[in-house]
């Protein structure tokens, strides 16, 4: 790789990306527009905390820093779902085996993590508040928005859904791109700790209001607070511009949720709404000068819990692409985007899916059904059948895999529930045999401690 070698953006996929760059032995200078999050304050509403999982876990024990990620996460067996009307939320397990966990972790605890490994390795440079504006590729120079220039060699675009390093390559005819905007918002909300520091939900389960159309979901962070989210269609956002109408939305749909936050009201006014897009984009490089990466090549919207997890597998991936052709940019960056892309493009699909099932989904008996026989049929025929959440959050099967075979049992199962006289496990024992246990299935294992 000619350099200098530059990443914009140091979120979670440009810092890791810099660790298993700097491994490689290259000396990296990451661009991040935003101050520097381990001093800086962070405005309150502004994604606090996310799930962690498999695909995301295995890059950091590859990059020897989970057994401090292991020390700020909490672990989520399941869903706890507060049904309307009835008292006793109930757990939901994730799944049967102990590891079948994910773990709720501060997004800036996270990202704290990496920016300091990436800088012990010695080849990191991190540059705060330098905001990338465009590329020159002819006269190789990165401009900031500060009027102030770079010299580049190569640049990597780890710098979000609105990369202004896409842009850039879309300028150069190499890339398309499509900005699909959901039509539902979220917003930012939290329960505090009760006066004695503990915790007013269950801490070890991601829990979910499900009312349909919207829902309240609430991870648990390690000071005894939740973050919660409120997804909602921008409709309804629009009807909640006063306290009396906020307080009476909340009273009708989440009235026990709404007496655990005494200050609901002022949050929901100060705290901002955000937006959410999936973001799909083809030509993910130019030439041997410029790579996509994270949200800027694939953000998603977040109700599978995958954003951040599939970023850090693409940084992975990436970075073994570069390892097979170190002396070939091109072959790399096209080897990458042809086989991550049907990846990402699966890993987007399932996750709008899956709001629907988190919203609505989870208390329909419908659905109840299906779910039970397929940790029964998991139960049965272990090597044939896992379900499709089991094979996104907790294994390193590509997601494509993961989508087609989710398809092909739900066919089955869905075909067993209408005539109880199939030969069910018939068809199951016929599906092809899941991957062999890697010994990726429980990465904690791998803790370098
Ligand atoms: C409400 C919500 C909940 C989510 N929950 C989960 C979850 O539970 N699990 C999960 O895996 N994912 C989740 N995600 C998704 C996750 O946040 C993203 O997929 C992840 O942050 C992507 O990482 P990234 O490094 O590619 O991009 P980002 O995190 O967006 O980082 C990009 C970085 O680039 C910087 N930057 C931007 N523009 C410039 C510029 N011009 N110059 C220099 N720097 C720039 C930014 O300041 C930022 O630091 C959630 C997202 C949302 C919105």
């Amino acid at each position: 790789m000619k350099g200098p070698i530059a990443i914009a953006g140091a979120g979670p996929a440009g810092s890791l990306l810099a660790i298993y760059l700097a491994r490689q032995g290259y000396g990296v200078t990451v661009y991040e527009s935003r101050p520097d999050l381990r001093r800086a304050e962070i405005g309150a509403g502004r994604s606090i905390n996310l799930a962690l999982a498999t695909r995301g876990i295995v890059p950091l024990v590859d990059v020897g820093v989970i057994d401090k990620v292991n020390e700020i996460t909490i672990p989520m067996r399941g869903r706890m779902v507060h049904a309307v009307g009835d008292p006793t939320p109930a757990l939901q397990p994730y799944g049967s085996h102990e590891h079948e966990v994910i773990h709720s972790v501060s997004r800036r605890d996270l990202n704290a993590i990496l920016l300091d490994a990436a800088e012990a390795t010695g080849r990191v440079t991190i540059e705060f508040e330098r905001r990338l504006d465009a590329i020159d590729f002819d006269q190789s120079l990165l401009h900031f928005h500060d009027g102030t220039r770079e010299p580049f060699g190569v640049v990597f675009g780890a710098d979000g859904a609105n990369s202004p390093i896409r842009e850039s390559i879309i300028a150069k005819g190499a890339c398309t791109f499509d900005d699909e905007a959901l039509g539902h918002q979220y917003k930012e909300l939290t329960v505090p700790a009760a006066g004695n520091g503990t915790y007013l939900l269950d801490p070890l389960a991601l829990h979910i209001w499900p009312r349909g159309e919207f829902m309240l979901i609430a991870l648990a962070n390690p000071g005894g607070d939740f973050t919660v989210t409120l997804f909602a269609p921008t409709q309804t956002f629009d009807t909640l511009n006063s306290v009396d109408e906020i307080q009476s939305f909340f009273a009708e749909h989440f009235l026990e949720f709404a007496a655990l936050v005494p200050d609901l009201e002022t949050q929901f006014v100060e705290n901002p709404t955000g937006k959410l897009a999936t973001v799909r984009v083809s030509g993910w490089s130019y030439q041997d000068r410029a790579v996509l990466i994270g949200d800027a090549a694939h953000g998603i919207v977040p109700f599978h819990g995958q954003g951040m997890n599939a970023a850090m597998e693409s940084v992975r991936e990436l970075d073994r692409h570069l390892r097979a052709s170190p002396d070939d940019l091109v072959t790399a960056f096209n080897a990458y985007e042809t086989e991550r892309k049907p990846n990402t493009d699966a890993i987007a699909e399932m996750a709008l899916n899956n709001y629907v099932e988190m919203r609505a989904g989870v208390v329909d008996p419908a659905y109840l059904a299906k779910r039970t026989l397929a940790l029964e049929l998991q139960r049965r025929h272990p090597s044939h059948l896992s379900p499709r959440y089991n094979m996104v959050m907790f294994s390193t099967m590509p997601y494509a895999e993961a989508q087609d075979r989710a398809t092909q049992q739900g066919e089955i199962i869905d075909a067993a529930l209408a005539d109880p006289s199939l030969d069910v496990d018939a068809l199951i024992s016929a599906l092809p045999l899941l991957p062999k246990n890697d010994p990726l299935a429980d990465p904690r294992a791998l803790s370098t401690s």
